[in-house]
């Protein structure tokens, strides 16, 4: 049971190269089924977004940060009647671009790239899924449907959306993409901020303290306390923070209903057309969802420790940025060939290119190891 505005396998604009439909799974379904597969989704698993992954196995890891973002994602589009696939496989590829080390590693590929065009994970998602992966006889990349991509492509520099065509246009023109789209995106801010304030206590990063001037929180903690008086440690911090994504979860269902039902969208193609996305908090909520994230950025993302990581983060991605650009041959056969591959076509960008995609599929643990490979006389 699909919503008329939901997107349907029907009304798909396909693959770039066209293939023959499966008996017993839909598009969106094989296209799931082909991020779960990838290597760079494997890869997931070893990196992450605040923290380090040898920083302790407590963490999230942006492959268990996906699947929560998929689980919401599932949820709300059911209730919504949308395409749970779709949203799924948006979900699950939406950070396959990224860097090792959250977005300090982002930023330093970004600037180490300035000259060649820059570094954007979002770009890199959808390069992953194009171009990076080689698992098929017939094409380079995963060959998604143009729903999935469209939702992979979360951001975009208007140069870039120039160079991409079609995936591009919305950039361009203030559109949107398809409800699914908007709806993992929305999954994706729930789930991280969520699990930053979770991990963040038990990192001792933040305080049960601190948090009491984020309204959102302090109201769950308040009824938490006077439910459960006795209910100590862990225990309290999970409740609140299920509590809280439970409540944005039932407010943006809630805030989405109505306003698809006031759009008066039929189709697709109307949600596309519109200025604005349609799946979204209520303005209160959209209001306590910004102050969790000031709260966060403010305390937690400039936190002394994490801002150490990220520095060394900076000095590792930018010394073997640096290092490859200079001599190729350091790098590993594959990317060493497609390194001089790319520079046959396009010249010194084309090299750049090759390195930083090298850099960026690499996971934390890997990026530590090839910086000692590389600067430390006693590893080899
Ligand atoms: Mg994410």
């Amino acid at each position: 049971m699909l919503a008329p505005y939901a997107v349907t396998d029907a009304e798909s604009r396909g693959r770039r190269h066209p293939e023959e439909t499966t008996r017993y799974r839909g598009e969106f379904q094989r296209d799931r089924d082909r991020i779960v597969h990838s290597a760079a989704f494997r890869r997931l698993e070893y990196k992450t977004q605040v923290f380090v992954n040898h920083e302790g196995d407590m963490f999230r890891t942006r492959l268990t940060h996906s699947i929560e973002v998929a689980q919401i994602g599932r949820s709300v589009a059911r209730v919504l009647e949308l395409n749970e696939d779709l949203t799924e496989a948006v979900a699950l590829a939406h950070d396959l671009g990224h860097t090792p080390f959250g977005h300090a590693g982002q930023e330093a590929l970004n600037h180490c790239m300035r000259e060649w065009g820059g570094f954007e994970h979002n770009l890199q998602s959808l390069r992953v899924v194009d171009e990076l992966e080689q698992r098929y006889a017939e094409f380079p990349g995963l060959n998604l449907t143009f729903e999935t991509r469209e939702g992979i492509l979360k951001h975009c520099s208007r140069q870039h959306a120039r160079e991409l065509g079609e995936l591009g246009e919305r950039f361009l023109h203030n559109r949107q993409p398809s409800l699914e789209a908007q709806l993992a995106n929305l999954a994706d801010e729930i789930a991280y901020n969520n699990h930053d304030v979770d991990d963040g206590l038990r990192a001792g990063l933040i305080t049960l303290e601190q948090l009491e001037e984020v309204t959102l929180f302090a109201r769950h903690h308040r009824e938490v306390r006077e439910r459960y008086p006795r209910l100590e440690g862990r225990r309290v911090v999970h409740e609140i923070v299920r509590r809280m994504i439970n409540q944005q979860v039932v407010d943006l269902i809630e805030a989405s209903r109505q306003r698809l039902a006031g759009s008066g969208v039929a189709d697709v193609a109307a949600v596309r057309a519109r200025s604005a996305p349609l799946i979204g908090f209520s303005p209160p909520m959209q209001e306590e969802n910004r102050q969790l994230k000031r709260f966060l950025r403010e305390k937690m993302y400039r936190h002394h420790r994490v801002h150490r990581m990220a520095v060394k983060a900076r000095r590792i991605v930018t010394a073997l940025f640096s290092e490859f650009m200079s001599d190729p041959a350091l790098l590993p056969e594959e990317s060493r060939e497609m390194a001089l591959q790319e520079e046959r076509s396009q010249g010194e960008a084309g090299r750049a290119r090759a390195v930083a995609d090298y850099i960026a599929g690499m996971t934390d643990r890997f990026a530590i190891a090839e910086y000692e490979r590389l600067f430390d006389p006693h590893v080899t």
